[in-house]
Order: structure tokens, then C-alpha cells, then sequence
């Protein structure tokens, strides 16, 4: 079968043929049928995150080991099954939940593989969706996504799954009652507001700093859009809550000016959940953290209960579609290159038609 493969940090992805895989047991073999990009991978082409001060957290550190195929967002049409795997029907599209643990450790045994100390995560740690087949471990990963098209179900592996978690780390009667503030208007930002909307959530204030993704965030259901580079920004942004401070804010880009502007419009006793890797350092004034009972809280994809919760959600509503950007297989590091220079609006998703 033919893959992509990452030989090597900071350079284009390598087509290569390898052997199908064979299913055994519990494992499923998936011909992939689309595949989202996610910013993730950019980190993982590039081999490091910026952890500030001009220091880098290299991947290789983190037990990333090449070559690689990447692509955690996948759906795929089952083509073989082994002896033991039960109610997966042979010919029918799933979704797979990419955020697999080693299932020993503490954290796998409490049911959240997605903090697992030892990850098996797929297009990560173990062979992902950019490749013609998938073998996923176990069955209990896929979920049947019926008719629903699989270019547009394939981003809530991890785009919706990301950000449904980040949202239930936020008290419902919070969200409910109140609006949402969300840094981020790519993928994950279309994705959350959408998300947010479908549970019954007050609504969401959308900030970005690419006035092409405004309207698109308009478009998914945001009450409002704020720029970024509004040197204003804080003081706008408390305007429009009637001069009050905000209770929640979803912070999906994660660098120092998002998390400082964050802190400024937090009410007491708010929460700040930040999910964006862009990097770098903060500097809350420290004092206020307690002294506002302020929640700062890292959230990182989700578990698999929260995502068969988020698929039910997607099936039974028929969740209004995120835009997409399809690009054909081979067109994979274009695709990539297009989300690094920030051009994709909503989602970049490869499409299998080979
Ligand atoms: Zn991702
Ligand atoms: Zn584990």
C-alpha cells in the first residue's frame, strides 16, 4: 500500500509503498477515505514546539520516533476484520479515535488514554491516516458514521473531539447562560463555535487575526468577531459584555499575547482553558490568579468517552458541517504547506480516491 512518511524533521512528507497490513484479534483494517491536516502536524514536520525564551521542546525528546506517517483525523471503510472483533460491519465508513493509550497506566485505567504516560497514539506515535490503509488496534476505537461524508465527519477525531473537551471543562450552566470567548478562528475555532451552538451553549465571541476566517466564524454561528491585532482589543472586548468580565475563555492559539489578553477579561472565579501550542511564555501578574480564584486548565484532545458522547451528538443532530478544503492525496505536502502559511479556511482534508 502506498503511505506518506516523514523520514526526516523540516522536510516534505515521502511517498513509499509498504506492506497491508493484516488484521488479527480485535484489529480492524480501514481503507482510508479522508484524512484531516491538523496545526499537529505542522509541529511534528517541524520536529519541535517553541516553549519561549528561544528554547525549543524537540519531539524526538517526547518519544516521537521516524519514519512516521502521520494523519490522526480519520474515516475509513472497513475491509477486513479479525476472528474476534464484534458489530463492525465489513464495507461500512468509521470514524477512528486516533488517541490510543498503552492501557497499563494509571491514567489509561481511569478511562483517559489521552493522557497516557506511554501513547500508542495513532499518527504520532504509531502509523496514521496518510496512507492508503489504516490498522487500527482495536475495535472499540471506530465509530459508524453511516451515510455522513467522510471529508467533512473525518475533523471531529480531532478538531471536534479537542474542542467538545474543552467545552465540557467549562460548567454547563456556565456556558448555558453566558458567552463563551474563543481565541482562534481556524479549524478548531469554526469547530468549537459550532460545537458550543449544538449543546445549547449562550454563544461564542470569536477573536482572530485573519479577517477572511471573520466571516466564516459568522457563518458557524459566532455572536460577534474581534481582531486580534486591535491594539483596543481588551477594552472592546469588555464593551460588548456590557462592561463586565468574562467567565470563560477557550484559548485555541496558545501564545503569549492570546493567554495575557485572556487573563485581562476573566471574572473572578473564571476559567481559562488553553488548548493552542503556538509557544512561548506568559506573564500573569500572579497575585491575581489566587486572589480571582482563577482556573487555568490545559486540555488535550479527549477521551473516548467524550468522543462516542461528541459522535452521538454529530449523528442524531446532524452537526451543521465546518468548512473544508479537500485536497487529493498526492497533493499532501501542498496541503500542508497551505496550513502553515495560513491559508486554509476551516479544515484541510485529504481525500483517498485511489
Ligand atoms: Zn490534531
Ligand atoms: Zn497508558
Amino acid at each position: 500500500m502506498k503511505c506518506y512518511c516523514l523520514n526526516n524533521f523540516s522536510s516534505p512528507l515521502q511517498e513509499k509503498d509498504i506492506d497491508l497490513p493484516v488484521p488479527h484479534t480485535n484489529q480492524v483494517l480501514l481503507k482510508v477515505k479522508a484524512s484531516g491536516i491538523c496545526h499537529s502536524d505542522i509541529h511534528l514536520c517541524n520536529g519541535y514546539y517553541d516553549i519561549g525564551m528561544g528554547k525549543k521542546f524537540e519531539l524526538k525528546d517526547r518519544g516521537i520516533e521516524l519514519p512516521l506517517v502521520l494523519g490522526h483525523e480519520i474515516v475509513g471503510n472497513v475491509v477486513a476484520k479479525g476472528e474476534d472483533v464484534k458489530d463492525i460491519e465489513i464495507g461500512g465508513n468509521y470514524i477512528v479515535y486516533p488517541w490510543i493509550g498503552c492501557g497499563i497506566c494509571e491514567n489509561c485505567k481511569e478511562s483517559c488514554e489521552n493522557y497516557c504516560l506511554s501513547p500508542q497514539y495513532l499518527g504520532i506515535n504509531k502509523p496514521g491516516g496518510f496512507a492508503e490503509y489504516i490498522l487500527v488496534p482495536h475495535y472499540k476505537y471506530l465509530v459508524n458514521i453511516k451515510n455522513m461524508d467522510p471529508a467533512m465527519i473525518a475533523q471531529y477525531a480531532c478538531a471536534g473531539l479537542t474542542t467538545y473537551s474543552a467545552i465540557n471543562k467549562i460548567e454547563k450552566n456556565i456556558y448555558k447562560k453566558k458567552p463563551v470567548v474563543i481565541f482562534g478562528a481556524g479549524g478548531l475555532g469554526l469547530m468549537a463555535v459550532s460545537i458550543l451552538k449544538a449543546l445549547g451553549g449562550y454563544g461564542s465571541i470569536v477573536i482572530t487575526n485573519d479577517l477572511n476566517k471573520k466571516q466564516a466564524a459568522l457563518e458557524a454561528g459566532a455572536l460577534a468577531v474581534f481582531d486580534y491585532n486591535d491594539e483596543h482589543l481588551v477594552k472592546k472586548l469588555l464593551d460588548h459584555n456590557s462592561n463586565h468580565k468574562y467567565h470563560a475563555v477557550i484559548d485555541l492559539v496558545g501564545n503569549s499575547n492570546t493567554t495575557k489578553a485572556s487573563f485581562d477579561i476573566l471574572e473572578k472565579s473564571g476559567a481559562l482553558i488553553i488548548v493552542g501550542m503556538f509557544g512561548g511564555l506568559s506573564n500573569w501578574p500572579l497575585a491575581f490568579i489566587p486572589m480571582k480564584a482563577l482556573k487555568i486548565i490545559g486540555s488535550y484532545v479527549g477521551n473516548l468517552s467524550e468522543f462516542n458522547e461528541l459522535m452521538k451528538l454529530v449523528i442524531d443532530q446532524k452537526l451543521e458541517p465546518v468548512q473544508i478544503k479537500k485536497y487529493d492525496f498526492d497533493k499532501l505536502n501542498e496541503a500542508l504547506s497551505d496550513l502553515r502559511s495560513g491559508k486554509v479556511v476551516g479544515r484541510a482534508v485529504i481525500i483517498n480516491n485511489i
